[in-house]
């Protein structure tokens, strides 16, 4: 016997079955129950939810052999040949095949004859959306005068393209997405019966990648079992899937809001590695801006995984997100015409990274001077162009790690004696003298000299800091990355659309 599709295998054969969509099968069970059926029913959703299941089960419980029921028996000929998909009063018809009014009209024409075998002659129209405006017409007069024995089940993804004449007369029903945990139980259900070896996998990946729809995790289970070749893992289903850890995400997210280059292509670097399907990346990345959007209107404290997003609603502006949306969704739509997808979702993170919007610049820009000039005010100005006594190497090789480091590569050293250690910082980076990092410093200097050295830092004009150094150096190959992104083609469109200005600063090559 050849081999079933999981999809079509467990395809649900009662209302019991069905999963997730209990909202739907109450009401009709009831109006089984009670014989209180109406003539046409019209069942919404988006795919692989149930909708043509749904209807089968229904056509069932019409036209079993027994009684009308919401139980059909699945064992008469009735119940088997719809089953089997041979039974002749269901009549079952894709509408995006069929769009055309004399089709339609031919299919009607029967309607009125009686039913061959069954209790009624059911009509199951999937997709009914893509049916044309005369064939609507032609369908709305056998839907206002019906024989008894007929009975219309229509199907579509979109019912918002269905005349309101139509929907009027139908009893509607919209099948929701089915819920990651509904997935998950019933495909590790179907993994348990079928015997397949899933160890410890929670099956997790594959119920969220379905996005809802019960057919699709099925197949992605299909394939799971073969592409593993034995047990399946959650690390192979990742892989599988191209499944990218949210954490590197949440990496670059954070990158850009630091409008670190040289960290957003280093993360960019370490998600090739596990060759990821970029569409999905992309996709991804804006799923997470999009919850990060929700928190900064919500402000929402919840469990741990929301307080890496909650973080980065706090360092991001609403205007940034926004944008970067933006770009995201630009970015995904030219994807697809990148020959090299990775070059072309790097140059979409590269493109948030160039863009802030200007209001946002602005703001920063006013703030900057503002603390400028409180701190003028208030510390003595020291002029590093006058420092004597320098002793360059006393902080090299020095083994200081976070913002100590930071201190020691954009400060001049002021003065050094026995006991004492001065710099200087310039006024953007005064975040640096506060008394933890000195500590650090302090710490890392004991280390190296076994002798206590007191740190001074104080604000002023520093001349060639370290990092002033090496961004020297990486200025020239700076200079080519910035000239790609500036004949960017997609720049000129994101300019406008959003009054954006280009940081060219913040372009770092990879
Ligand atoms: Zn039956």
């Amino acid at each position: 016997m050849s081999y079933r599709v999981l999809a079509r295998k467990w395809r649900p054969l009662t209302f019991e079955d069905l999963v997730g969509q209990e909202h739907v099968t109450q009401t009709l069970v009831n109006s089984l129950l009670k014989e209180r059926l109406h003539h046409a029913y019209l069942f919404t959703g988006t795919r692989g939810v149930g909708k043509t299941t749904v209807a089968r089960i229904l056509a069932k419980s019409l036209n079993c052999l027994l009684k009308i029921t919401p139980k059909p028996c699945g064992k008469c000929e009735a119940c088997l040949a719809i089953d089997e998909g041979r039974f002749v009063d269901l009549i079952e018809v894709d509408a995006a095949s069929r769009t055309k009014v004399e089709q339609t009209r031919e299919l009607l024409e029967n309607v009125l004859y009686a039913p061959t075998n069954g209790r009624y002659k059911v009509y199951l129209i999937d997709e009914v959306h893509m049916l044309s405006t005369s064939s609507f017409n032609a369908l709305l007069k056998t839907l206002e005068e019906p024989p008894d024995h007929v009975k219309f089940l229509l199907a579509t993804t979109e019912s918002s393209k269905i005349p309101v004449t139509v929907l009027s007369r139908c009893l509607q029903f919209n099948l929701k997405a089915i819920s990651i945990n509904d997935i998950q139980k019933q495909l590790i259900k179907i993994s348990n019966e079928e015997g397949f070896d899933i160890g410890s996998s929670s099956l997790l990946p594959l119920a969220v990648a379905a996005r809802g729809s019960m057919r699709d995790a099925l197949s992605l289970l299909d394939q799971a079992i073969s592409f593993s070749g034995g047990a399946v893992t959650d690390a192979v289903l990742n892989n599988m899937l191209g499944v990218i850890d949210k954490n590197n995400l949440l990496r670059m997210i954070k990158a850009l809001a630091q409008g670190d280059g040289v960290e957003l292509i280093k993360e960019v670097n370490l998600l090739d590695e596990l060759s990821p399907d970029y569409f999905k990346t992309l996709d991804e990345f804006m799923v997470i801006l999009q919850k990060i959007a929700v928190l900064q209107l919500i402000d929402s404290d919840q469990d741990d995984a929301v307080n890496e997003l909650n973080d980065l609603a706090h360092v991001l502006s609403k205007e940034d997100v926004q944008l970067y949306y933006q770009i995201a969704l630009n970015g995904l739509r030219d994807l697809s015409s990148c020959i090299d997808v990775r070059s072309g979702f790097e140059m979409t993170l590269l493109r948030m990274l160039a863009f802030r919007p200007a209001e946002s610049n602005i703001d920063k820009n006013s703030e900057l001077s503002l603390k400028k000039k409180l701190k003028s005010s208030t510390d003595k100005a020291i002029d590093s162009s006058e420092v004597s006594n320098k002793d360059e190497s006393i902080l090299s090789g020095l083994n200081a790690s976070g913002m100590a480091k930071l201190l020691v590569d954009n400060s001049n050293i002021v003065s050094v004696s026995n006991e004492k250690i001065e710099l200087i910082i310039s006024d953007k980076n005064s975040h640096l003298s506060k008394p933890e990092v000195i500590k650090s410093l302090e710490l890392s200097l004991k280390e190296k000299f076994k002798n206590s050295f007191r740190v001074i830092v104080s604000i002023g004009n520093t001349s060639q800091t370290n990092t002033d150094k090496k961004n020297e150096e990486d200025d020239k190959v700076n200079s080519a990355a910035k000239a790609a992104i500036l004949s960017d083609p997609n720049i000129k469109a994101i300019e406008d659309e959003f009054d954006a200005i280009i940081e060219s600063d913040s372009i770092k090559p990879n």
